[in-house]
């Protein structure tokens, strides 16, 4: 699934080539992916300026004059595939959503297992849509601080990991991000999130943005079937120092405390339990 830093990414590349143009075509191909696309996305698309951009958890917005907004969300597999209109002879398989611009972009929506979505919304009733409503705080904004995430962590007696991975508290935040970040940290995952102490906040507060920024600059994770919105594929991968190297010596303590594996809440978390505690 695309992480945050993978939608960050991808809207950059959307803005790159729309922003400031006219949508001039719009093609939907399919009636419908995780839910059927608006029926009047083509009439309230076309021949409208694109204004501007937002990101928010792994929601993209791309504003549109008149005051619409169109929500967009990769799924499990989603791409966009940012190119030149009248370019490219044959479609990639199961593009469902065709953008061209009068300044000649394409954007192509890819998703095999349509898991995505679209939709289009007011854009002043942007935060008040279903799926943006109940969002916690964006990890990439001024309100990550120590003293905020102290606020939100008082009374929490859930592991750490959950907590940070509960898209009530902090939006986007996916599994990699949360066990690079505990690790660089030194927070055992299974802590209970009451009982850290404002160091750790406040090293967490720093963290969670330092590796989602390193991410972005390296174009995002890419485990699976994920690519950027170029085609290319993302390398956060190889700056991962616990994330999928169970048992690899601990980047920080050695070969004496390999990378160890388990299991909470279904998800796989990898830690040293030597550097974390
Ligand atoms: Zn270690």
């Amino acid at each position: 699934m695309p992480e945050l830093p993978e939608v960050e990414t991808v809207m950059r590349g959307f803005r790159d080539a729309f922003e400031g143009h006219r949508i001039s075509h719009v093609s939907v191909n399919r009636p419908d992916l995780r839910w059927p696309f608006p029926a009047d996305l083509r009439e309230k698309l076309e021949g409208r300026h694109v204004l501007s951009f937002r990101r928010r958890a792994k929601y993209i917005l791309m504003r549109l004059e008149d005051g619409w907004s169109m929500l967009l969300h990769l799924g499990m597999s989603g791409r966009l595939t940012i190119g030149r209109a009248g370019t490219n002879a044959t479609p990639p398989a199961h593009e469902h959503l065709v953008l061209e611009t009068d300044s000649g972009a394409r954007a192509g929506l890819v998703d095999p297992r349509r898991f995505g979505m679209v939709d289009l919304i007011q854009t002043s009733e942007e935060n008040s849509h279903r799926l943006l409503a109940h969002l916690g705080m964006e990890p990439l904004s001024d309100a990550m601080t120590g003293p905020a995430l102290a606020d939100l962590f008082r009374g929490r007696r859930s592991p750490i990991k959950s907590a940070l991975l509960d898209q009530k508290l902090i939006a986007g935040l996916g599994n990699i991000y949360v066990c690079e970040a505990l690790f660089r940290c030194g927070i055992h995952p299974e802590r209970r999130t009451c009982t850290l102490r404002k160091e750790e906040t406040g090293a967490l507060a720093e963290a969670v943005p330092q590796i989602l920024e390193q991410a972005i600059a390296s174009g995002g994770s890419s485990l699976r079937d994920y690519v950027q919105a170029d085609g290319t594929k993302g390398g956060f991968q190889d700056l991962h120092l616990v994330y999928g190297r169970e048992g690899a010596p601990c980047p920080n303590c050695g070969a004496e405390s390999p990378i160890q594996r388990m299991t909470q809440s279904g998800r796989s978390t990898f830690f040293c339990p030597t550097c974390q505690k």
